[in-house]
């Protein structure tokens, strides 16, 4: 097509295209003050050819308008000073349909461009979140009702959603009365018949208006849920056509066709929105840009975005009901990649700025490295070396490192950083790891010290910053830290973000642990900020990989997927409500063994007090159960202190039980203790459930975990069943991404993480995903900052430059 030879790789919309088409011969025409006017040949049929072939398409009203002037002006052979004029005032016509950005501006307004859309209505699109003419176009059916197949009166099924034809025996208004004193009204009834049998079709609000249309001996097109009423069949509120508009009302005329449903919004009738839709569709569509690598669509077989859109919204009678309907057609992939293709060419783009970014580069393993490595307590397991080889060479590159490891709870992703804190204190730069909350950052500065002394050469000087320590500790450590006279240190987000300054930080480590999503890289600055620091994240939360490399997009990915060896998988049990006696009997056996027990509880906003108080009476139930026992409670509402308190007594074995309604605190490591008792598990996620089992088990000794449902629905019973069924946290991930789709696997809405996408599912589109990612490197590769496709770098800046702070994009 004419795309291919506009040099840029990328088509604007087939609309665009079909402008320039118009403009460019008489552009020539008018170029040095009319200068070869008389070598442009057959210019008038040309432009009026152009022109109709651009009135094909889905354009917008005042388009059509412009080029249908230009058209007629060029209808006749013109004289010579006339011809001037009328190319220059068909110029002006067409300049604000060939302005840059044409498309996307019009895709832009509101919808109330479109007949038949007031203000109104639009209000009610509006509190949708849907404002503009390119939101109604992505709109997608949420069904599609097959009319084509028609069905007999007779043979009509309760329950069932059906369309039909009859004609109308007889139809008037009747009264209807409902239980409740004040209940009933007006209704509007019509009776149809056809050779088969007759049904009754009932109106109870907006008769007035439908008596205008059903009238006696019409014959009809109907689409309804049928039901049951008495003894006879009824359908209220169904769609009616009326066939006397096909060919004088032959049944055999009858528009068969099938007929998208959308998810209508409250106060908006279905079909209003269907015709809104439709319209902008038929006004709109060709706007849409091409944005795709042509040999992807051509290797895939796609529809254009344009023609995908007409067959969504209005598909053809011959159409695959059963593709449009699972949502697997072309048509959709075509615009789901179209979308992907633009996301993952952001995600790249950042990525790539990233990696021009100055960094510090580590000199690959000295002497220290490697004695550090050889005196660990244990052998590294295969999992463990290949992330360990990926962040070295991460580290000796000039620019900064940003890589995500993941692996789940136990894997030993705490080892890995540490010995990337060697290598970056043997060149002489320090490393600060950030941990969500002080009890994981007391913990990490442990398993840190035991490493750290194991292995003599290493000299790894490490401190820790709390918020409960004293000031005059704070200060020595920040004189210390500016100095450099600290290695690594250790703390929460909350305080290295506040200014503490270093001599010369090279790498940051966040810990995401579970709360996935959350990944705010803090400001650390130090002394050299010209030079970023590597940045490693550690999360524990195990996202597909294609998913990972999405929703990480400018991360590179380090996978820890095997447990060290000796692991147990914890043995999992669910405990319905009523079977408290068996969980209080593990309870026992296990404070027979000299083992530890937690019992957490879930505790949400919503119901926080009664929440509090179910954890408080189980407290007190066990206390009483177990008078020789030392139980403590843990909950949100205590303050920093006391909870280390209570962390504190339970590690050091002070106390036998801990009732928790804080899961993050239990993100501790204690050996000895192998009973977890989770009360509501059905209201905890899958993830967050799989993490409180890790909790246990970690030692010599083998670990439970009591899953206790008190009620569960459909989504929870899936949940505890995927839980009892894999041990494996990736197929748990997989597992919740599929019951509870991306957005809420995430836990994203709250923090804005999960682009918003349109028509795209990262979770159902794995698959594409990989195909848009792989699509949109290829791209960056031939042409790094998208500067010799303007068009695309500008549809990139429009739809991601915000979210992904792309700001020199386009
Ligand atoms: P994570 O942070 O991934 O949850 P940690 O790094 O805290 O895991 O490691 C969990 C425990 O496993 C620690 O006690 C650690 O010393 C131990 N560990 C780590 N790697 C190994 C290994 N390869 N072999 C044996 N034990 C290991
Ligand atoms: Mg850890």
């Amino acid at each position: 097509m004419e795309a291919a030879t506009g040099g840029e790789g990328v088509a604007p919309s087939p609309a665009e295209l079909a402008v320039s088409a118009v403009q460019r011969p008489l552009e020539f025409a008018a170029r040095d003050d009319f200068a070869h006017l008389d070598r442009v040949r057959d210019l008038e049929s040309s432009v009026v050819a152009s022109a109709d072939r651009a009135l094909e398409l889905s354009i917008p009203r005042d388009l059509v308008a412009a080029l249908r002037a230009v058209r007629d002006a060029f209808a006749a052979p013109l004289e010579d000073a006339q011809r001037r004029r009328t190319i220059e005032r068909a110029l002006q016509r067409l300049e604000p349909f060939a302005a840059v950005g044409y498309a996307e501006r019009a895709l832009a307004t509101a919808p109330t461009v479109l007949p038949g859309l007031g203000p109104k209505r639009a209000e009610v699109l509006a509190k949708r979140g849907w404002t503009t003419i390119r939101d109604l176009l992505y709109l997608l059916p949420s069904r599609y009702d097959d009319r084509r197949a028609l069905a007999r009166i007779e043979d009509l099924e309760v329950g069932r959603h059906a369309t039909f034809i009859g004609r109308v025996l007889g139809c008037g208004f009747g009264a209807w009365r409902g239980r409740g004193p004040s209940r009933g009204g007006r209704m509007f009834e019509a009776v149809l018949g056809d050779d088969s049998g007759t049904v009754n079709l009932k109106w109870f609000r907006g008769g007035d208006a439908i008596s205008r249309i059903v009238r006696k001996d019409e014959l009809l097109l109907v689409t309804g849920d049928v039901k049951r009423y008495r003894f006879s069949k009824e359908l209220q509120h169904p769609e009616v056509e009326v066939l006397e508009a096909w060919a004088g009302g032959s049944e055999s005329a009858a528009p068969r066709r099938i007929v998208p449903d959308y998810t209508t919004p409250e106060g908006l009738q279905p079909r209003a929105l269907r015709a809104a839709v439709q319209r902008a569709v038929a006004e709109y569509a060709d706007l849409v840009p091409a944005l795709l690598p042509e040999a992807l669509v051509r290797a895939r077989n796609l529809p254009t975005p344009a023609a995908a859109l007409r067959a969504l919204h209005a598909p053809e009678a011959d159409a695959d009901v059963d593709a449009l309907r699972s949502g697997s057609s072309p048509h959709h992939e075509r615009l789901i990649l179209e979308e992907l293709y633009l996301l993952e060419l952001g995600l790249a783009l950042r990525r790539a700025r990233r990696a021009r970014a100055r960094g510090i580069p580590i000199a690959l393993e000295g002497p220290r490295t490697r004695a550090a490595l050889r005196d660990l307590p244990f052998e590294l397991t295969r999992a463990q070396l290949r992330a360990w080889h990926e962040i070295r060479a991460d580290l000796a590159r000039p620019h900064p490192m940003n890589r995500l490891l993941e692996g789940d709870v136990g894997c030993g992703k705490t080892v890995v950083a540490f010995l990337a804190a060697v290598a970056v204190a043997e060149a002489g730069h320090q490393t600060a790891l950030m941990a969500p909350t002080e009890l994981l950052a007391e913990q990490h500065h442990r398993t840190l010290q035991r490493l750290a002394q194991a292995e003599r050469a290493a000299h790894l000087r490490l401190e820790i910053v709390t918020a409960s320590q004293s000031r005059t500790h704070l200060e020595a450590v920040r004189a210390e830290l500016e100095s450099g006279g600290i290695d690594l240190v250790v703390g929460t987000h909350a305080l290295l973000e506040e200014g503490v300054g270093f001599r010369s930080l090279g790498l940051v480590v966040v810990d995401e642990q579970h709360r996935f999503g959350v990944l705010q890289r803090a400001a650390l600055k130090d002394k050299t900020a010209a030079r970023q620091p590597h940045t490693l994240v550690m999360t524990a939360t195990p996202i597909p990989r294609t998913l990972a490399l999405t929703l990480y997009g400018d991360l590179d990915l380090s996978v820890i997927d095997e447990l060290p060896p000796g692991r147990r998988a914890v043995r999992t049990l669910l405990v319905r409500a009523g079977e408290g006696r068996q969980v209080m009997d593990l309870l026992r056996d296990t404070l027979a063994r000299g083992e530890q027990a937690y019992v957490v509880y879930p505790l949400i906003e919503a119901s926080q007090k009664t929440d509090l108080r179910a954890a408080r009476e189980s407290c007190e139930r066990i206390r009483a159960a177990f008078p020789r026992c030392a139980v403590d409670l843990l909950h949100g509402q205590l303050d920093a202190a006391d909870r280390n308190a209570a962390m504190a007594r339970f590690e050091r074995g002070d106390t036998q039980i801990l009732v928790a309604t804080t899961v993050i605190e239990v993100g501790v490591d204690v050996a000895n203790a192998t009973l977890m008792i989770v009360e509501h598990a059905e209201r905890f996620g899958l993830a967050q459930l799989h993490q409180l089992r890790g909790r246990v088990g970690r030692g010599e000794r083998p670990g439970t975990c009591v899953l206790v449902a008190r009620a569960v629905g459909d989504d929870s019973e899936a949940r505890l069943a995927a839980l009892l069924e894999s041990s494996d946290g990736f197929a748990i991930a997989e597992a919740d991404l599929r019951i509870r789709g991306p957005g809420e696997f995430l836990g994203t809405r709250q923090h804005g993480r999960l682009p918003d996408l349109r028509v795209a599912d990262l979770a159902r589109d794995v698959r594409l995903v990989a195909v848009a990612r792989d699509a949109a490197l290829e791209t960056v590769r031939r042409d790094p900052g998208l500067h010799r496709a303007s068009e695309l770098a500008r549809a990139v800046a429009a739809r991601w430059g915000q979210r992904l702070a792309l700001a020199e994009v386009g």
